[in-house]
């Protein structure tokens, strides 16, 4: 009996303890969550404090000159002279130490302003492997180049540039001799599109991170319940040629992967789960790839630098005519298999950021 009674006490005071524990726990994840939150925000008034800035100096230059600012900065790309990055002493950690932009480089967000909810270190970084290779643009083979360690050449520069996909500049995309808009309007046009061009000559570019695209993202899939818009990209788009090949980062098991056939979903998708270190894990989303991820199955283990997949065409990317890589990485396992939100509304913004990290820490500094 008193045995008894003596273990029900046990087993309440280790209940008591237990919950105290995760009050406790509870409360710090709550702190660090208000502190990430006031970061955030403080980013945001930088930002507009930047943009207001960074327009009246345009405005100053465009005058003095005497041309329209659009002009200068109707490009598809933002780099305009391109934003190649030279060679880190790392071979897969990309650093962007020249970037030659039109425009402030504030503008950019830059690396690093983002908090680093993954707690991702340099060294880390640096193992990684990337998710698809950039090609060189400039390979300088005279003899005074310098190498580092690994025998890479250090004035090696990737060849892409960096494309703004907010709307206010020109975005479509030319194919052949016609100018499109980088999501066709139905799903018979993206299979027509995709039969004419079974493989379109593109280049590599990049969509950034945290990019309110509200003059892009106009399909009925980026309208929510409650009527607002889901316009804020939380992932990274790296545009590449029809078949390139993506490659997991990082050693994982597979989550799920599938096709999501909503005109500019996914398309083919896949979502891996990969460890960080033995406590920490990521949810990786690999989006817009062609019918070849389906060779993966939920619970396939992969290896870092394996090939999951390659960039799909626009009949089996959801619709996109600038075929691309989305990879986005979620701190928490998706709700849904092979899927998360690649925008969010601005309501939803300063949570979805503390949910979904800035992809830079993993894949490298890129703009
Ligand atoms: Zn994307």
């Amino acid at each position: 009996m008193i045995q008894g009674a003596r273990q029900r006490r046990g087993e309440k005071e280790k209940s008591f303890a237990d919950t105290a524990a995760a009050l406790v726990s509870r409360k710090q994840n709550l702190d660090q969550q208000e502190l990430l939150s006031r970061r955030i925000r403080r980013l945001d008034k930088a930002k507009h404090g930047v943009n207001f800035f960074a327009k009246i100096i345009l405005c100053a230059v465009a005058i003095g000159r005497g041309y329209n600012i659009l002009s200068k900065v109707s490009g598809r790309h933002w780099g305009g002279t391109g934003t190649a990055g030279r060679r880190s002493a790392f071979q897969y950690n990309i650093k962007m130490n020249d970037l030659q932009h039109s425009v402030p480089k504030e503008l950019l967000q830059p690396f690093g302003s983002y908090p680093n909810i993954l707690n991702i270190t340099e060294e880390m970084r640096s193992s990684f492997h990337p998710v698809i290779k950039f090609p060189l643009r400039n390979t300088n083979t005279s003899s005074d180049s310098t190498c580092n360690s690994s025998g890479q050449k250090l004035n090696e520069f990737y060849d892409y540039k960096v494309t703004d996909l907010t709307g206010n500049v020109d975005n479509s995309v030319i194919v052949g001799e016609t100018k499109l808009p980088q999501l066709l309007t139905t799903r018979e046009e993206a299979v027509e599109h995709a039969r004419q061009f079974p493989n379109p000559v593109k280049g590599f570019d990049v969509g950034r991170y945290d990019e309110d695209r509200r003059k892009m993202y106009t399909s009925a899939l980026f309208d929510n319940s409650s009527g607002s818009s889901r316009t804020v990209h939380v992932g990274i788009d790296i545009g590449a040629p029809v078949g390139t090949e993506v490659y997991a980062f990082e050693d994982g098991i597979v989550h799920s992967c599938g096709y999501n056939p909503e005109h500019g979903d996914y398309g083919h998708v896949i979502v891996i789960e990969h460890s960080l270190s033995l406590s920490s894990k990521v949810y990786a989303l690999y989006g817009h790839l062609a019918k070849t991820v389906l060779s993966n199955k939920a619970g396939d283990k992969i290896s870092k630098g394996q090939v999951i997949g390659h960039v799909g065409n626009t009949d089996e990317n959801g619709g996109w005519t600038g075929t691309h890589l989305h990879f986005q990485v979620a701190v928490n396992a998706p709700e849904k298999e092979h899927d998360m939100p690649g925008a969010v509304t601005l309501d939803d913004r300063s949570d979805a950021l503390l949910e979904y990290a800035d992809p830079r820490y993993i894949i490298g500094e890129l703009y």
